[in-house]
């Protein structure tokens, strides 16, 4: 089979009724910056839940792996088009089985006429491309309830296209859809995931990463440039705010609340990632937390961390296994970099025996007592460094001071 088209259905938003053109405006936009940019020869043409891609040229397998990573995509397949005669179409469907590489056994045909001028009925058809194949391969057989192999034959106005397999796609919505959200990036296997499930829901990210220069290395910032990199393979580009949490850090430590240190670290950066998110109009905070991981997880900490928050907070991974996450992460392609061994600043100030069930009162107490820490929340605030990370290269725009980037 000569696959010349890739016909890419589109997913959950065919349901979206009045909202649908502006969903299928933003896949396009990510189809564009994803697969057009890569692969120029390509044309498209649309209709109600599908688009057609003529390859013109360009390889199959590099452009379906891009279709597959573009967000709102239910399913893609290869096609052949041929002209709008009997004789094209019979002929691509016969060639279409015999690609398979292993010859079924048993074959459907199944036709969508969507140009009623072609010049023979839907049932007519049917029979004429079966009893075609039927004739050209003695030992294949129809079953119309459940063939190997099923091959269908879509007739539009401008050609006819013919295919015999389907993959899926991401699903999801197209990215941006549904707003904008911070994602908290660690350099651990679950925020990247969190952050890939994220996008995939429709929701542009901006991340923000806490470091603790000089106690975290210049490696460990450079694993987690790593990982916004790979994450901006879906978005196209992805603002990675890094903000320094030594200071904030050591003088918690000296407040010495040993096996509160984790909860209290953990609300002071959401209170920064919430000054960030107000500033880049973010309506949600994306964390990679997974319930009973660690004793941050459990569903006390959870509250008690969490209610240092006002804007929602959004946990894909809450109830996925560990295992889960890391099929996903290796599918996504951050799970080789996360694994690298470089220190987070959080597992630097970990203390002996974190508490699993923080007494809230207690928390705010201690918070109230630091009479340091609200001017020290706006000065990391301040303070960051707000990089541009590219798809296409590791080369980042540095945007130094905050007010160039406001
Ligand atoms: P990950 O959860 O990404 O595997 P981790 O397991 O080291 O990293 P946890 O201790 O599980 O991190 O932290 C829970 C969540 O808190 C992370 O998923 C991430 O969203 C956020 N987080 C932790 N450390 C940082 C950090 N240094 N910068 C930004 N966010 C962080
Ligand atoms: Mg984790």
């Amino acid at each position: 089979m000569k696959t010349d088209t890739i016909i890419v259905r589109l997913g959950e938003l065919t349901l979206k009724g009045r909202n649908r053109r502006r969903f299928e405006m933003q896949m396009m936009h990510q189809l564009k910056m994803l697969v057009f940019k890569a692969y120029p020869r390509l044309t498209s043409t649309s209709e109600f839940g599908r688009i057609y891609l003529q390859l013109n040229g360009e390889p199959y397998d590099g452009v379906a792996e891009a279709v597959a990573k573009v967000f709102g995509l239910t399913s893609y397949s290869p096609a052949a088009s041929t002209e709008l005669t009997l004789e094209a179409v019979r002929a691509a469907a016969l060639e279409a089985i015999l690609a398979i590489p292993v010859l079924p056994k048993t074959f459907r045909v199944t036709v969508r006429r969507a140009n009623k001028s072609f010049p023979h009925a839907t049932p007519e058809l049917l029979g004429l491309i079966g009893g075609h194949i039927l004739r050209a391969i003695p030992e294949i057989k129809v079953d119309v309830h459940q063939p190997e192999a099923e091959v269908t034959v879509d007739i539009r106005s401008d050609s006819a296209y013919v295919f015999t397999e389907s993959h899926p796609g991401s699903g999801g919505y197209p990215l941006g859809s549904n707003g904008k959200a911070v994602l908290m990036l660690s350099g651990g296997i679950d925020s990247p995931v969190a952050g890939w499930l994220a996008m995939r829901k429709g929701l542009k990210l901006e991340a923000v990463h806490f470091h603790s220069y000089p106690f975290t290395s210049e490696r460990a910032r450079q694993k987690v440039i790593d990982l916004a990199q790979t994450l901006s393979v879906y978005s196209g580009s992805l603002k990675l705010h890094m903000v320094s949490f030594t200071d904030i850090q050591t003088k918690l430590k000296q407040a010495s609340v040993d096996n509160l240190m984790i909860t209290l670290m953990r609300r002071a950066m959401l209170r920064i990632v919430e000054k960030i998110a107000g500033q880049c109009a973010a309506g949600a905070i994306v964390t990679g937390e997974s319930l009973g991981q660690v004793a941050s997880q459990t569903l006390p900490s959870l509250n008690v961390i969490g209610s240092a928050a006002s804007l929602p907070m959004l946990r894909p991974l809450i109830m996925i296994d560990k295992s889960e996450i890391i099929r996903m992460a290796e599918q996504i392609g951050t799970f080789e970099l996360s694994i690298l061994p470089y220190e987070d600043c959080c597992t630097l100030f970990l203390p002996k025996s974190p508490s699993t069930n923080p007494n809230i009162n207690l928390v705010t107490r201690i918070e109230q007592s630091l009479d340091w820490l609200d001017e020290a929340l706006d000065e990391a605030v301040k303070g960051r460094e707000v990089l541009t990370i590219n798809m296409e290269s590791n080369e980042q725009t540095d945007i130094a001071g905050i007010d160039s980037y406001f």
